[in-house]
């Protein structure tokens, strides 16, 4: 089943901020608003939204910043960004897509034209889960195979229990990215009604030590934040 697009707006002006949040979450995206910058930031890199928009003038911390921050770091390089211009900052616009953003909206917009040009962005973007759909991952003797449910390290069963593999493969399937501990838990659960043990730390320590020696190295901690799979 596939996810709904999850979107993350930045934006001081309630009512503006209520309007894209409606109209989006009428189209079916998984929508989150913010009005402080800093909260925005912290936000998308605990997400990792599929699309951001970004408000240009904020208070504090503004939009060509979170831009350029979210550039900077290769976790939330490749998120397709959306700047939220007055028209008056025709400049700062070219200076947004100088720092990588991928489309401007000009207020005032028509919701019309916001959904158009999310779903446009949307579609140039790399699938994010592309991975996921990958029966087979392949890494200096670790293997993940969906079809055969299983995880070979050297070539011998990691024996892997079912909620092992799931974390592993949802991890394996998108190297280079953290992932909180509650991502990997809801990711693992999903709508199921299983009964699992719910501290992650305790799973991913079991992994580990399946991998072996050679190999538990491919499930990195990132301190204060989750795990993520060496990229
Ligand atoms: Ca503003």
């Amino acid at each position: 089943m596939q996810d709904k697009n999850s979107i993350i707006i930045v934006e001081d002006e309630a009512d503006i901020l209520d309007v894209i949040d409606y109209n989006l979450s009428r189209e079916g995206f998984k929508v989150s608003g913010y009005k402080d910058g800093e909260v925005g930031l912290s936000a998308i890199r605990e997400c990792h939204p599929d699309l951001i928009l970004l408000d240009l003038m904020l208070p504090g911390i503004d939009g060509l910043e979170i831009c350029k921050k979210l550039k900077e770091d290769p976790l939330t390089r490749n998120i397709p960004v959306i700047m939220i211009t007055a028209k008056t900052e025709e400049s700062d616009v070219i200076l947004g897509l100088g720092l990588g953003a991928d489309d401007y909206l000009s207020k005032p917009f028509s919701p019309k034209e916001l959904v158009a040009r999310v779903k446009a962005v949307l579609r140039r973007a790399p699938l994010k889960d592309s991975r996921e759909h990958q029966v087979r991952i392949d890494r200096e003797g670790f293997v993940l195979d969906v079809h055969m449910h299983d995880v070979t390290v050297d070539g011998e069963s990691a024996l892997l229990t079912a909620t092992e593999f799931r974390m592993l493969h949802f991890l394996a399937s998108h190297p280079g990215r953290v992932f909180s501990r509650d991502h990997l838990l809801s990711r693992v659960t999903g709508n199921d009604t299983i009964v699992i043990d719910r501290n992650v730390d305790v799973h991913i320590r079991s992994i580990r030590k399946k991998l072996g020696e050679n190999h538990r190295k491919l499930i990195e901690t990132v301190r204060g934040v989750g795990y993520r799979f060496k990229y």
